[in-house]
């Protein structure tokens, strides 16, 4: 499932394509995603001019005037891509026209992606702090820990009622470049480590958008390319292996039924 960086790379590389264009066509193929595309959803995008793409947890936001936004989440392996779709057309379940004569089309062999058009934010459900917004702050952290306290570590990043778009891959990462193991109790966790894992995680979510996200979440970003983040990973799907930084074995167990990784040299 696309994470963050993910996500965030799919906006950034949908903007120049997008900006400025007006609708012109929406064929949708295939209404059954995860919630059923509205009947309305062509009809209220047909017309509309893109002022601007932008994330907001995982989802792709795309402006398209008056506060009205074109979402558009990923679910497990969903893709967002400008320009010829596939000739056979499998899994593509909507194309959408622009007047620059390019292609916009969405294609999900698994169909737990979304599809609409809101008003603001309305329907994205409770969603947290952004982990790359001013407001991801030791403070914010600590004041959860208070609220959290018997909860993992790894779980209360990845709960996204209180940080967004943190999944199993960043989560993991991000606990190695702050010194904590996972499966640590949140309650458990010092202030000094807070605040090394406030600085851990904008830092690899950071490092994975240069690196165009990781390729293992099956996602593509908008001109078609994978990322290559996956090649630094420290400690995700490492086992066994030495620790890049100590040499101690990597291990790795289940937390709350997700696979978790950490380095016992290097994370207490
Ligand atoms: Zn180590």
């Amino acid at each position: 499932m696309p994470e963050l960086p993910e996500v965030e790379t799919v906006c950034r590389t949908l903007r120049p394509h997008l900006i400025g264009r007006r609708i012109l066509r929406v064929d949708v193929r295939e209404t059954r995603l995860r919630r059923p595309i509205p009947p309305d959803f062509a009809e209220s995008l047909v017309g509309r001019v893109i002022q601007g793409v932008r994330r907001r947890a995982k989802y792709v936001l795309i402006e398209i005037g008056d506060g009205d936004h074109w979402v558009v989440h990923l679910g497990m392996s969903g893709r967002l891509c400008v320009g010829d779709p596939p000739a056979d057309l499998g899994h593509v379940h909507v194309r959408v026209g622009l007047d620059g004569g390019e292609t916009v089309y969405y294609r999900d062999p698994r169909r737990f992606g979304l599809m609409l058009v809101s008003q603001g934010e309305e329907g994205l459900g409770e969603l947290g702090v952004e982990p790359l917004g001013s407001d991801f702050t030791s403070d914010l952290l600590w004041g959860l820990r208070r609220r959290h306290r018997r909860v993992t570590v790894k779980s209360l990043l990845m709960d996204s009622r209180r940080i967004v778009g943190i999944g199993n891959i960043y989560a993991n990462e991000a606990l190695f470049v702050a010194g904590v193991r996972p499966t640590r109790r949140f309650g458990r966790v010092t202030r000094r480590e807070v605040e090394a894992i406030t600085r851990a995680v904008p830092e690899i979510l950071t490092r994975a958008i240069d690196s165009g996200g990781s390729s293992l979440l099956d996602y593509r970003d908008a001109d078609g390319r994978s990322g290559g983040f996956q090649q630094r990973f420290q400690v995700y799907d490492r086992r066994g292996r030495p620790c890049r930084r100590c040499g101690t074995e990597i291990r790795g167990r289940l937390v709350s039924g997700r696979s978790s990784f950490y380095c016992p040299g290097c994370q207490k």
